[in-house]
């Protein structure tokens, strides 16, 4: 491999880092999974009253439809839109092939969501040749994959590289060569400088800096009376400087899933159900991830909007899902038993304290139980997760 004399010394040794983001990742497995939407706008989220925006397509957001925004909104901005549920288990299923790929080019992978993540690649420009080979390579594989399209930013920082995919979107496809930093960044709004929020946007503007070439050259005197101590940092991020590490084992601090019901419920058997179903979906992406779990923890809001959190911490760290569903079970029944009958808003199970590997010999987990555990998760990959559940749950928990 042949060392790049590094343009920034502050970047630290030069880096090859790539940002790939998944365009409208929930609508656009929901267009893979009904062709006959081809084309047409289509809205992922929640469909009752206190439903929101969880993702748009390109065909609905011309109308100013955006993720987040209340579902209703929505409707009046879009009549015509095609609005589908929230299948979060489908897309659990699709993100693990999407992060298989990535795996195939570097092991140094660090997932933002379930549809994004940055991949450090430097390693792996000997064997590929360029960083745009990679990239390259990494859209075929994830479109011949899933049938999805993904935006890819390449750049020796994170930042560069963020900036890049973005900039591309939707199938973008962008490197930004060291000696095209300046190119790149200098006519870009300032507003897109990392950190730059809403609050602090209007002041620097009034300071007459409309561009990020323009914070890059401007007076750090003058910049200090808006950014403090902080004037340092912010210019460095117009100079495209960001010597942050991609990190795998960082990744994810905790997976967790949970459901705002439309109408609230009392019943502990409804309750069980949905626990079974997020036990589920959470130890598959643990097992999809190479991670394990030492910390269980529920999470419920009553119809008075108290929010509690329970947690347990195991002896052994788990990818089980049955071991999540049982701890996660016992600590609902806690909650259940001195909150009598109190309507539940929200239910969610997280696991946390992630270590990376499979357990092995952790005593929790019987070797029948892992074999059914790759089952139900080959059996998702292959149909997605509609086709397989086990019919366990209900039956155990009407008590
Ligand atoms: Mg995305």
């Amino acid at each position: 491999m042949t060392l790049i004399a590094n343009p920034n010394p502050q970047d630290g040794p030069q880096r090859a880092i790539i940002h790939v983001d998944m365009d409208a990742f929930f609508a656009s497995v929901e267009q893979y999974d009904h062709p006959e939407y081809a084309g047409l706008p289509v809205i992922v989220g929640g469909t009752g009253g206190r439903g929101v925006v969880a993702a748009a397509n390109y065909e609905v957001r011309k109308f100013g439809v955006f993720s987040a925004m209340p579902m209703s909104r929505a409707r009046r901005l879009c009549p015509d839109a095609i609005i589908l549920p929230v299948r979060m288990s489908r897309y659990q299923d699709v993100s693990s092939q999407v992060f298989k790929v990535f795996r195939t080019v570097t092991p140094q992978v660090e997932g933002l969501s379930l549809d994004e993540a940055f991949l450090d690649v430097s390693a792996s420009l000997a064997l590929f040749g360029s960083i745009e080979t990679i990239g390259a390579n990494l859209r075929r594989d994830i479109l011949n994959s899933t049938g999805l399209h993904a935006s890819v930013g390449m750049a020796h920082n994170k930042y560069l590289a963020k900036l890049a995919s973005d900039i591309g979107k939707p199938r973008g496809f962008v490197h930004v060569p060291a000696d095209g930093v300046r190119a790149f960044l200098d006519p870009m709004p300032v507003g897109r400088v990392w950190g730059i929020g809403k609050q602090t946007l209007p002041k620097v503007r009034k300071l007459g800096i409309l561009t990020m070439g323009q914070l890059r050259k401007a007076d750090p005197a003058v910049l200090s009376k808006v950014f403090g101590n902080r004037t340092a940092h912010f210019q460095a991020l117009a100079r495209g400087e960001d010597a942050r590490e991609v990190v795998a084992a960082r990744a994810e601090k905790s997976i967790s899933r949970e459901v705002t019901f439309d109408q609230d419920i009392s019943q502990p058997r409804v309750l069980y159900s949905e626990l079974q179903r997020q036990a589920e979906s959470v130890s598959s992406r643990l097992r999809a991830r190479g991670l394990s779990a030492r910390t269980i923890q529920i999470k419920v809001r009553d119809y008075r909007f108290r929010t509690a959190t329970r947690r347990r911490s195991l002896p052994a760290p788990t990818t089980s899902t049955e071991v999540v569903f049982k701890q996660a079970r016992s600590l609902l029944e806690t909650w259940l038993e001195a909150n009598q009958s109190t309507p539940v808003r929200l239910l969610g199970v997280g696991v946390s304290g992630l270590e990376s590997g499979d357990e092995q010999n952790s005593g929790f987990d019987t070797s029948n139980q892992r074999a059914l555990d790759q089952t139900m998760d080959n059996i998702k990959s292959r149909y997605g997760s509609g086709k397989a559940t086990r019919a366990l749950a209900l039956k155990r928990n009407s008590k």
